[in-house]
């Protein structure tokens, strides 16, 4: 070629090349990259989502609330949903941080399709799935820019940004590396390449294309219509340690892994500027974006974001420690992202949550408001329809991280799982448990050890006097206790008993003339259930009195006579 015959713009393209060949000489060509990963092989209208934590050591209970979110929609078209270990800033990572994530995954059965599935290994296409391992290809794609003339170096260094902050400050002008303050952008290419070449140290800056006077318009599949202007900084593509920023990386991961839609905090709704600019300099189609509003907290009269730091609810691995079944978390937050959840819950009792049909645009815009109660009142509807073979092994899983005694307690499986089969199974089954951590004192007195240890004063209720307990307890076991009693038989017995005694044998013959009797056979039945469990409200009476057994029943009731 006649370098004469050049025109000035296919002359800085050839610059621009010279420029990209010293800063990535080894970079490969990105349609070596386009190639490798070419369009997933999906059904129309299947969503590919991902979960894109940093691995900082903390996973947030919205971050949860995301995944779910994200892990069924994708399910449900037919998708697929991927974790992305976002590792670039190397500042904020812990140690295990990645273990971290993937385990509360593990804990809540929302593990991905694709993606990291443990500190070093991933399944999948897509991949490498962690960003540190993809230096490499952003370094590809900002060569690319670099050779269009849309990145450039900036050797700017931080006193010279600081000094340019002050300017900036001093004027109340808006801060940051953009237009005429972004002074490498105007370097020449020869300039650049000198003082590469002299050991300049520099990172690699976006040549943002935005003008801030002007208006873009985007559509949120949650927030609806935005508005914000253009975005005009330079910002840092690549860093000095030869990583990607955050920013650049997203844009060329969603779109080698194919994303059709990133499912993520409302807290990045206003990077939506830049991120749409990254699209477009690339050449690629943007993915659609939802962004999930915040899960709040009532607090003094006001609202505000559920607080990693003020709130231990915040953290997913408080559901784990207390013991809450993880079907009743993912549960409630379907609740929280769907208002018309709770109604099909009710007309679905029974159903598996796949059947639900989660709508992203029927996201509220506003945050909604984090209720612990409802997490528990789920939780004790889940645990009501476990076997009592699956309560046993669950509670015993947890005590075994988290409760001593408690295991000890679940050492004789046999009389655990009879105790655990009381008001189970049936229509209307037993709803005194919420978490693992209530299995201990739901069912401690149920063991002599325990019941019989604790000297502690019985709480009667409406029949106190020391004397008539004495009396009625001693009439029911001489003549009234037989633990071969069917419960009809053991009801009737119960009622002869108040009558002999000369209480009420049926409640409603009580409430028809309440002056004429002491007290009716509910009264009886409650001093009963006292002293056989030290508690006036409890599951089927007679069914805890079968799984005690004679002996055990006798114990209890002599232990009272003799105080
Ligand atoms: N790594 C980002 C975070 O930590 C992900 C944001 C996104 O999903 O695009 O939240």
């Amino acid at each position: 070629v006649n370098i004469m015959m050049l025109t000035k713009r296919e002359e800085h393209i050839m610059n621009y090349q010279d420029l990209a060949n010293l800063i990535f000489p080894n970079a490969k060509p990105i349609s070596y990259y386009e190639e490798k990963y070419p369009s997933r092989n999906l059904l129309e209208g299947a969503i590919v989502t991902r979960f894109a934590p940093s691995p900082t050591g903390f996973v947030h209970l919205g971050s949860l609330y995301q995944v779910v979110v994200a892990r069924k929609v994708a399910k449900q078209t037919g998708g697929v949903f991927f974790l992305r270990i976002e590792d670039t800033d190397k500042k904020r990572e812990v140690e295990n941080g990645v273990t971290g994530i993937i385990q509360s995954l593990k804990d809540f059965g929302l593990m991905p399709d694709e993606g990291m599935i443990s500190e070093t290994e991933e399944i999948g296409n897509y991949g490498p799935y962690k960003q540190s391992l993809r230096k490499d290809i952003y370094q590809a794609y900002a060569k690319h820019l670099i050779e269009q003339g849309k990145a450039y170096p900036c050797f700017c260094s931080p006193e010279t940004l600081e000094e340019i902050r002050q300017k900036q400050e001093n004027a109340k002008i808006r801060p940051g590396y953009y237009g005429v303050w972004a002074t490498c952008r105007n370097l020449t290419v020869e300039e650049a390449m000198q003082k590469i070449k002299n050991g300049n140290p520099y990172i690699i800056r976006l040549k943002s294309p935005g003008r801030e006077d002007r208006k873009i318009r985007h559509h949120d599949i949650i927030k609806g219509n935005v508005e914000f202007p253009e975005h005009d900084q330079d910002i840092v593509i690549i860093k000095s340690d030869g990583l990607p920023t955050y920013h650049f990386a997203h844009a060329i991961d969603d779109h080698l892994m194919g994303t059709t839609h990133v499912i993520r905090g409302d807290e990045w709704l206003s990077s939506i500027p830049l991120h749409l600019q990254l699209f477009q300099m690339l050449e690629w189609k943007a993915p659609k974006y939802a962004h999930i509003s915040p899960i709040m907290k009532e607090d003094n009269g006001g609202k505000r974001k559920l607080s990693k730091r003020k709130d231990p609810e915040a953290a997913v691995s408080y559901y784990t420690e207390e013991g809450i079944p993880k079907e009743a978390v993912v549960e409630y937050l379907m609740n929280i992202a769907n208002s018309n959840f709770e109604s099909w819950r009710k007309a679905n009792p029974n159903a598996s949550l796949d059947e639900f049909d989660l709508q992203l645009n029927k996201m509220s815009v506003s945050g909604a408001l984090f209720d612990i109660v409802k997490i528990l009142d789920i939780a004790k509807t889940v645990i009501s329809k476990y076997t009592a073979e699956q309560v046993y092994e669950e509670a015993l899983t947890w005590a075994k991280n988290y409760d001593k005694e408690l295991e000890k307690l679940l050492e004789d499986k046999t009389y655990a799982l009879k105790i655990f089969g009381i008001e189970r199974g049936n229509e209307k089954p037993r709803k005194d448990i919420s978490k693992w951590s209530d299995v201990k004192e739901a069912i401690s007195y149920m063991y002599d050890n325990e019941f019989l240890k604790e000297n502690k004063e019985l709480e009667y209720a409406k029949i106190q006097d020391k004397e008539e307990i004495k009396k009625i307890l001693s009439l029911y076991l001489e003549k009234y206790f037989a633990i071969e009693d069917n419960k009809q038989t053991w009801f009737d017995k119960i009622k002869d008993l108040s009558e002999e005694l000369g209480y009420a044998r049926e409640v409603k013959m009580f409430k028809q003339e309440p002056e004429k009797w002491p007290g009716h056979v509910g009264d009886i039945s409650t001093v009963l259930r006292v002293t056989l469990t030290g508690k006036q409200n409890t599951p089927d009476l007679y069914e805890i009195m079968q799984v005690l057994g004679k002996e055990s029943i006798e114990k209890r009731i002599k232990r009272s006579l003799a105080e």
